[in-house]
């Protein structure tokens, strides 16, 4: 196997247990540079890829080989295209005698202090001062976008421009994305930068075109050091926007200046968007927040409660994180609530008085945790299977009820695309996208179709 072959085959081992995202953003651009006897020589873009691949990725790349060319015992890193001549005082990552164990990254304790933002942050870039890298709490559902933001932070306009962060409602995007402009504004306070919804740039942009101030406009979004464009996804279907917004993207670019832009969705999954702005999106780095496991919900909880001064009890708090699962804002809206009662009573709340308080937010939602409930449930309520849900049927009788369980997984569990399709029999995501939108439409349309849903999820959260 000479050197391409192989690495292409530890990829293809490391590509299964990945996500696309992931996969692609750190093993993009990367090959063996050389080898001996024993070692290879890994040549990967930045210093950033090597930390992050030597920390988190060496164990796995280290079993392909291990099946693969058992005669290799280490690996080393190195950036560019040349590997650096062999120090054997170097710290060597080797295989197995001084594996390094890959760090967990995560402050779950959280208790630290947490640094006030700084004062003369405030002034008219649009950022919030309270949305700092110090108060965002890092778990495996953010890891990747967290990182990327970081390295961003340090770096802007180099390496990963745009960075295009995507995940669900209330999951931290706006708070991540507005941590990189506080800290570059922190870093370097002379330099612009703006920050702005999708919604605010279009409106801007129409405003400029009516009162013929278009000069103005692109002088304003063209002289940034730093543009933050949130919730970019509602740029689709307005073309004008679009075809302003492209130009602005490519005179930021190219004259080295940080974009970063957050969505709800990919880019190739935002309707109505033009082909060469979905490239652009693409360019940099793509890097999603998903929702967090019920340990970082609770890693959330306790670092908020410790930051209000409130005390809650862990029974309190389980009762929360266990409930409100796909929405830190919520957590978050919880968490204040209860605040609110325990200092009005002037002791502990008990919980029962939590469920009492918190009635409206969680309604019932207790046990709904899995796709493959949903699939039951679904199935059930029509009288089928959960395989006629899965199998590669395109029968009109397994059809609905399979769209309205892929539906249910996207909004009870805010599952992404892929991982429903996967789930549904391995279906590409357009069409859990697809079977999504579908549903909704005819539960907006028809009162027998809303009516099905509402009893669906009566089972989904009695039955249970
Ligand atoms: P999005 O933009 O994805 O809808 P936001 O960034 O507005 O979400 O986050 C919603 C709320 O949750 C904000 O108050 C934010 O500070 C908080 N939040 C989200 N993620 C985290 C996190 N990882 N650590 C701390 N707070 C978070
Ligand atoms: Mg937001």
């Amino acid at each position: 196997m000479n050197n391409q072959q192989l690495w292409q085959a530890i990829l293809g081992n490391l590509e299964i247990s990945l996500s696309r995202a992931n996969f692609n953003t750190w093993f993009k651009n990367t090959h063996i540079s050389d080898r001996s006897q024993d070692t290879i020589y890994v040549s990967v873009p930045s210093t950033f890829t090597k930390d992050w691949i030597s920390q988190k990725y060496h164990q796995e790349i280290l079993k392909a080989i291990k099946n693969l060319a058992p005669e290799i015992k280490s690996i080393k890193y190195h950036v560019g295209a040349n590997p650096p001549i062999p120090n054997l005082n170097q710290n060597n990552q080797t295989f197995p005698e001084n594996t390094p164990k890959p760090q967990t990254p995560y402050p779950h304790a959280g208790f630290k202090e947490i640094p006030q933002p700084n004062p003369s942050t405030q002034d008219n870039s649009g950022l919030n001062p309270k949305y700092i890298f110090e108060s965002f709490i890092i778990g495996k559902h953010n890891e990747l976008a967290h990182a990327a933001s970081q390295a961003v932070s340090k770096n802007p306009g180099s390496q990963y421009n745009p960075l295009f962060i995507y995940g669900g409602v209330g999951l931290g995007k706006t708070h991540l994305m507005q941590a990189v402009g506080n800290k570059f504004l922190q870093d370097s306070p002379k330099s612009k930068i703006l920050y702005v919804t999708s919604e605010k740039f279009t409106n801007d942009y129409i405003g400029a075109i009516q009162s013929k101030r278009t000069e103005e406009f692109k002088k304003t979004y063209r002289s940034v050091d730093m543009l933050l464009i949130d919730d970019i996804q509602f740029i689709a279907g307005k073309e004008g926007t679009q075809e302003e917004f492209f130009h602005t993207f490519n005179e930021l670019r190219e004259t080295g200046k940080q974009i970063i832009l957050t969505s709800d969705r990919l880019p190739k999954d935002i309707p109505s968007i033009e082909a060469r702005l979905i490239s652009r999106f693409e360019w940099g780095m793509v890097a999603d927040i998903q929702a967090p496991d019920l340990e970082t919900r609770m890693a959330i909880l306790r670092t908020k409660m410790a930051k209000k001064g409130v005390i809650l009890t862990e029974e309190i708090l389980f009762f929360i994180a266990e409930n409100i699962i796909t929405n830190i804002r919520e957590l978050e809206g919880a968490l204040n609530r209860l605040a609110i009662y325990q200092q009005m009573q002037n002791r502990a709340l008990v919980i029962e008085q939590a469920r009492e308080i918190l009635s409206g937010m969680v309604q019932n939602k207790k046990k709904i945790t899995s796709l493959k409930k949903i699939a039951q449930i679904v199935a059930e309520f029509y009288n089928l299977t959960i395989e006629d849900l899965i199998k590669q049927s395109r029968k009109k009788e397994f059809v609905k009820p399979r769209q309205i369980a892929m539906f249910l997984a996207r909004k009870e569990l805010n599952s992404s695309f892929p991982t429903i399709g996967e789930f549904f029999g391995g279906r590409d995501h357009t069409t859990v996208m697809h079977a999504v939108e579908k549903i909704e439409k005819n539960s907006n349309a028809e009162l027998q179709a809303k009516q099905e849903i509402e009893l669906i999820m009566d089972k989904l959260y009695t039955n249970t």
